[in-house]
């Protein structure tokens, strides 16, 4: 994939212009800072982005620019955006003109922009936002790091030391990219073909991460499961293994699995290895063959549904989540409720839903998006309903039940909260723990989406 490295014009501060030759109105920060510059990371979407977020703070501070600082304090502003669904495009557009007032605020600021719109746009978007500054690609930052450190060499003093982790838990990208080409998305054209990092780098990461207080990490890419190691071919029940090996680290995950590649052997490693955790979430999209033909899942209901069986037969007290789209092109009443059908079948524990919406240059946007957009709501509050039903059952169940839960934080009223390994919210009386602790407890009450547990043991 090309760089996309675009700058707009009026970017000064960001041009490989010598100072001199710039003209009058093209003042640079630099010299009016006389420090290192400091930068605001924001982002939006889904977790790859939290992850590159998180590594964007560690490539800023490796060149010694101050990440991760207030708005109000910062000197550039870094979004990194999501292009999966067209609502999450124009929150972007919004936060951009939100913006503009913060800029006009004090002479140098500037707003930079990477991301799946980044790639998906490239310097159209500086054409259409005025105030928008720079466009890079976050899976090539360099040229971005680059300018940065050419435009403020003299006031970066090598490497700034960023503080403890204020998160227990982390995201670690393992797998870039998409081979799947499902045809609603666009992923696979914003984020290129899979590439996986090696075991040693990843294991590197997780180690500085705990140093750094994580206690859990998720292992991340958008199809984790085809992971391969570049040297080995080691794949990712081989790289669970390495990552348990971390000492301090108390807890492992992985998102998100394609069902194509949940082969047995990463069932086993998560019932095998400590820190791996009972939770596995598995994108079904749909529940009705022709849907799933249209939407180019390469499997059927029946082989996604012998998948779940096998990982709950393998791994004891395994919560299964998912992904479901509603209203996609031509779904008939019939193909939805199939779909509905699919849920109260496998009754996951959790299902995230999206209405379809239509990616310009995806081959799904060469069909007609002839379900109303009234209809897919519709549709999609309904699975609502049913999963709030389905979720409150599953958790009924629960009611006695030991649980680990990490706890994450303390609330105003004293009351500790985390997640249990099924990745269930969960709340623990006043004085339980301290975040990073790890509280066994018994479920006294639950709600469809929450649980309460009452200690049993002394935190870990
Ligand atoms: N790789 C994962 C998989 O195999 O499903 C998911 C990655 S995708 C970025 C996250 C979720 O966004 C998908 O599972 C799908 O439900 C949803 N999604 C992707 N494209 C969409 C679209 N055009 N309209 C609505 N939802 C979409
Ligand atoms: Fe998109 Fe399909 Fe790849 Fe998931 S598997 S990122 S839905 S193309």
């Amino acid at each position: 994939m090309p760089s996309i490295d675009t700058l707009s014009p009026s970017a000064a501060h960001f041009t490989a212009i010598p100072l001199a030759e710039r003209g009058a109105m093209r003042q640079p920060i630099v010299p009016m800072l006389g420090r290192a510059p400091r930068v605001h990371l924001w982002h939006i979407g889904c977790q790859m982005n939290d992850a590159d977020r998180i590594r964007l703070a560690e490539q800023l501070a490796e060149i010694g620019c101050v990440p991760e600082v207030a708005l109000e304090d910062a000197d550039v502003a870094v979004l990194i955006t999501c292009a999966v669904r067209q609502n999450a495009e124009q929150k972007v557009y919004g936060k951009v003109g939100a913006l503009a007032a913060w800029k006009r605020e004090r002479a140098g600021r500037a707003i930079a922009l990477t991301g799946c719109m980044g790639v998906e746009h490239g310097d159209a978007l500086l054409a259409r936002l005025p105030h928008l500054d720079y466009v890079f690609d976050v899976r090539e930052p360099e040229g971005f790091l680059d300018k940065l450190q050419s435009l403020h060499g003299a006031n970066l003093d090598g490497p700034v030391t960023l503080p403890p982790s204020d998160r227990l838990t982390a995201y670690v990208p393992v797998i870039g990219g998409c081979n799947e080409m499902c045809t609603y998305c666009i992923v696979p054209f914003v984020r290129g073909r899979e590439v996986s990092r090696s075991i040693a780098e990843i294991v590197d990461n997780v180690r500085r991460l705990v140093d750094r207080g994580v206690r859990e990490v998720t292992l991340l890419g958008q199809n984790v499961n085809s992971y391969r190691d570049p040297a080995s071919n080691a794949g990712l029940p081989e790289l669970m293994a390495a990552v348990d090996s971390v000492p301090g680290l108390a807890r492992q995950r992985f998102l998100t699995s394609h069902p194509r590649n949940a082969v047995p052997e990463l069932f086993e490693a998560m019932r095998d290895l400590p820190t791996a955790c009972e939770q596995l979430h598995l994108p079904v999209q749909a529940g009705n063959d022709d849907l799933l033909r249209r939407m180019r899942r390469a499997y059927t209901v029946a082989e996604y549904s012998s998948v779940v069986a096998e990982a709950v037969a393998t791994v004891p007290r395994l919560a299964v989540s998912t992904d479901i789209i509603t209203g996609f092109c031509g779904e008939t009443e019939e193909e939805f409720f199939s779909t509905e059908h699919l849920m109260r079948d496998l009754r996951f524990d959790v299902v995230h839903l999206q209405a379809y919406s239509v990616r310009p240059g995806t081959a799904a946007a060469r069909r007609p998006d002839d379900v109303p957009i009234s209809v897919k709501k519709a549709r999609l509050n309904r699975l609502l309903g049913l999963q709030r039903e389905v979720a409150q059952e599953i958790n009924q169940r629960l009611i006695g039940e030991s649980v680990e839960v990490l706890v994450d934080g303390v609330a105003g009223d004293g009351r500790c909260y985390g997640r249990t390994r099924q990745n269930k919210v969960a709340w623990l009386p006043a004085g339980s723990g301290s975040p990073g602790d790890l509280v066994t407890g018994r479920v006294s009450a639950v709600s469809a989406w929450q649980l309460t547990a009452v200690p049993s043991s002394v935190p870990a």
